[in-house]
């Protein structure tokens, strides 16, 4: 157990709902470890839609992805939540204690009283080049993220997909990468117009380069990567130099290791026992949002924090088993006052 971190509540996923259950757990004086594979907290609303406007959160007529998140984040943040991102929970094991050792992709280590699983439709995986055996490349010249930018100033460096990411790093790295060769398969982006437009400007310029076209093989000299071969839309194949090769094909829900987990599931989905608690099959283990399923479930953010507030109750009796939890009103308990540190 050494090294590990002893938490009263883990959550897993910080989506929407993952959030709001941090705020759910801490009006029972709770606090809550929250992981999530992506670097970012907000799931769906930020991978996928941060600046659509969502119009079905109760008394905020209109809001968009980030700014529910954003709320979200002040919202509970009276509560301290300790997040633990770019990590995918990996292990969920009942001890012998009857707590739950959790582990992440990273290593890193818990042993937790209850877990809450807001994991939404699964980890969000970087959709992958597919080419043959490039992938023995990942991590040294193959990126799906960047995490240090300066690691890539002064190589070559071949920028692969059509979307905002793919064109934000691009233009980042011109005149700080010995040269930059954006590939796409075809010339219609799905970026922000101005990016499109400043792309476009620089390879007039001479700056950097557009190949339309798809990755389609490598060459290796002396161990290696040193050039991508690019398949055009007009049948020729151009040899790229590369050193460093980044791809941004999108991201891709993957439901991953939860399905090992033991746990009662119908259609990829946590099945949860009760619509009281929302506790899984496993006593201490409890579902809500996306991931859960049950008769008349509504895949909607208001139902999963619905979902969170019925948890945290059910969660707080392995937290404080010896405790009676009693309801109370935000506006009027001054126990909730001292929690939220609004006396
Ligand atoms: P998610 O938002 O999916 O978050 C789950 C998080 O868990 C993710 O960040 C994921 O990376 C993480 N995760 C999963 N597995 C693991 C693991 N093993 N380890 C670590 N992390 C993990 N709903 C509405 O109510 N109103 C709307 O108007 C609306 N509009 C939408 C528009 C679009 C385009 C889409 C795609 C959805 C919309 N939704 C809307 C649905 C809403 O976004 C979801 O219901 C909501 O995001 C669910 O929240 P969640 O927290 O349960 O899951």
């Amino acid at each position: 157990d050494r090294g590990a971190i002893e938490a009263d509540a883990v959550i897993v996923g910080a989506g929407p709902v993952g959030l709001f259950q941090v705020f759910e757990l801490g009006l029972l004086d709770i606090r809550a470890h929250v992981i999530d594979s992506l670097a970012a907290v907000g799931g769906q609303c930020m991978e996928l839609y941060p600046d659509k406007p969502i119009y079905d959160i109760p008394a905020a007529p209109v809001l968009t992805g980030r700014e529910l998140t954003d709320n979200l984040l002040r919202q509970i943040a009276p509560f301290e939540p300790v997040f633990h991102l770019g990590q995918e929970v990996t292990t969920l094991q009942r001890r012998a204690d009857r707590r739950f050792d959790v582990e992440t992709s990273s290593g890193t280590r818990f042993i937790a009283k209850t877990v809450i699983i807001a994991a939404g439709v699964g980890a969000f995986q970087p959709r992958k080049l597919k080419v043959a055996g490039i992938e023995r490349f990942e991590g040294s010249q193959l990126f799906y993220r960047v995490k240090h930018p300066a690691r890539f100033h002064g190589r070559q460096l071949v920028i692969c997909g059509g979307g905002d990411s793919a064109l934000d790093w691009a233009l980042d790295f011109v005149g700080k990468a010995e040269s930059v060769v954006l590939v796409h398969r075809s010339d219609s982006f799905r970026a922000a117009p101005a990016s499109i437009a400043r792309m476009k400007a620089l390879c007039e310029a001479q700056q950097m380069q557009f190949i339309p076209g798809q990755v389609t093989g490598f060459d290796v000299r002396g161990g290696r990567l040193s050039e991508v071969k690019v398949a055009g839309p007009d049948g020729v194949t151009r040899r790229v130099p590369a050193d460093s090769v980044m791809a941004f094909f999108g991201l891709l829900p993957m439901l991953g290791p939860i399905v090992d987990w033991g746990l009662d599931m119908e259609m990829r989905q946590l099945r949860v026992r009760d619509t009281g608690k929302f506790e899984t099959s496993e006593a201490g283990i409890f579902a809500v949002g996306d991931i859960n399923t049950y008769p008349g479930k509504k895949k909607l953010i208001l139902s999963g924090f619905h979902e969170a507030a019925l948890a945290a109750f059910g969660a707080a009796a392995y937290v404080f088993p010896d405790k009676k939890v009693h309801m109370l009103y935000t506006t009027t308990s001054p126990k909730i006052h001292k929690l939220l540190g609004v006396e």
